[in-house]
């Protein structure tokens, strides 16, 4: 791909302003020599402002998302987008949420750009586990567990029965639900079936896949192993 296009696409401006940046000698080498939009230069050995190139396409990361966000590249309030550098949310091919977390729960969010990676992971044979906290306002009866283990739960509005999911309680008010599919809503309206309700939820796994340290609010880019230890 032609330089030009391939920084464009990375988000640094449109064709046009890459084109200027190349005239006004913004774009060198590591060495720092000048370089022009028809040299053939890798990726990796070039420099924007003195500074390395952002990830080349094939880029996934994840991100803690904090409550009070929106999975969403146009909404009004505050969007996962925000907590990303501005340039990444101008990139070609554009970088997607993996599935979607509410506006109100936190935890693990994968993002990519790589299409056949996300309907991997979306796809409903690849029944990955999602592990979720659940903080409740109501105590658990005690049937929860067996019920949501049954595969036989329907859900409101939904056409067939949930898969089996475990629930491990760890408190009264808390537990954690183990998900093998995604539905809209689905921890909270499994919640509400069973006549509870959720007060908050994070999603702490995808596969083998946990935050680690990682706080609040920040992401990293994932790496081959980490991508194994999806499936
Ligand atoms: N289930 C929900 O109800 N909400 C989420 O954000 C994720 C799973």
């Amino acid at each position: 791909m032609k330089l030009v296009k391939h920084i464009a696409n990375l988000g640094y401006g449109s064709r046009k302003q890459v084109q200027l940046m190349f005239r006004e000698g913004r774009i060198t080498d590591a060495d720092g020599e000048v370089l022009y939009a028809d040299d053939a230069v890798a990726h990796e050995a070039i420099r924007v402002d003195g500074e390395p190139l952002d990830p080349p396409p094939g880029l996934t990361l994840m991100l803690h998302k904090p409550r009070g966000y929106t999975c969403s590249t146009k909404d009004t309030g505050r969007l996962i987008y925000d907590l990303l550098p501005p340039r990444f949310r101008e990139r070609s091919p554009q970088l997607s949420s993996v599935g979607r977390l509410d506006r109100d729960t936190s935890g693990l969010l994968l993002m990519t750009d790589d299409g056949a990676l996300l309907h991997r992971i979306v796809s409903p044979k690849a029944k990955l586990d999602k592990a979720y906290e659940v903080t409740l306002a109501d105590d658990l009866r005690g049937d929860e567990g067996a019920r949501f283990a049954s595969g036989t739960l329907m859900l409101e509005s939904d056409d067939k029965p949930l898969l089996p999911a475990e629930l491990d309680v760890q408190g009264p008010r808390q537990a954690q639900l183990v998900l093998h599919e995604g539905r809209y809503h689905q921890v909270r309206r499994m919640f509400a079936a069973v006549g509870n309700h959720v007060d908050a939820l994070h999603r702490s796994r995808i596969g083998g896949l946990t935050l680690g340290a990682l706080p609040e609010g920040e992401w990293r880019i994932l790496d081959a192993s980490d991508l194994d230890t999806l499936f």
